[in-house]
Formats: structure tokens, C-alpha cells, sequence
């Protein structure tokens, strides 16, 4: 997946937003997710999987839906979990310095 303004491939992950991947182009600057289109079929399942889990959804109805066992279910949101949570860890630790010191 490259740049969508520039079409460079010099690229570096720039946290997660609603559970995508986030990435900054290091040629122009620009934030860029890449969209479902792009990525292959079982990572669309497990954006998906991550989506109706985030929505209420149970593990069982998702496994449901997508045909796939509840134990695959967990597991995926448990690592697009544990990605969020990392973010989310670095970003409040960033805003709190931004706070201590400004
Ligand atoms: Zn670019």
C-alpha cells in the first residue's frame, strides 16, 4: 500500500484509528489508513469480526456471521485489542506530557 498523494512506499505505522492501521508518509507528511479494499480477505474478516465486537455484538453471533468458530473470533479481537490498547496507552501518555509541560 503506498501514498495516496505522493505514491511513495516510505511509509511507517502511525497508531490505529477504529482499529485500522494508521500509517505516515515519510515523503509527504500525509496520514493515510489503508482502506478494506486493500487488504486481503481474512484481514477484511478480522476488521469486520473487530467491528461487530466493538458494535455490542457477542463472539457467537460474530462466528455466526462470518462462518468461523468463536475461538478464531476471540482471538482476533483479543490481539486488535491489545493493538488499541498500546495506542491508546502511548497517546494518553503523550497528551499527559503535552499537559505537564505547555
Ligand atoms: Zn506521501
Amino acid at each position: 500500500m503506498s501514498c495516496p498523494k505522493c505514491k511513495s512506499n516510505d511509509k511507517v505505522k502511525n497508531g490505529l484509528i477504529k482499529g485500522v492501521q494508521r500509517y505516515l508518509c515519510k515523503q509527504c507528511g500525509c496520514n493515510y489508513t489503508v482502506s478494506s479494499k486493500f487488504l486481503s480477505e481474512k484481514e477484511a474478516k478480522h476488521q469486520l469480526a473487530f467491528s461487530l465486537y466493538s458494535e455490542g455484538h457477542s463472539f457467537h453471533a460474530i462466528s455466526r456471521i462470518l462462518g468461523v468458530s468463536h475461538v478464531s473470533v476471540m482471538n482476533w479481537v483479543r490481539k486488535r485489542e491489545s493493538d488499541v490498547m498500546i495506542f491508546l496507552f502511548i497517546f494518553s501518555h503523550y497528551y499527559l506530557s503535552l499537559k505537564l509541560f505547555f
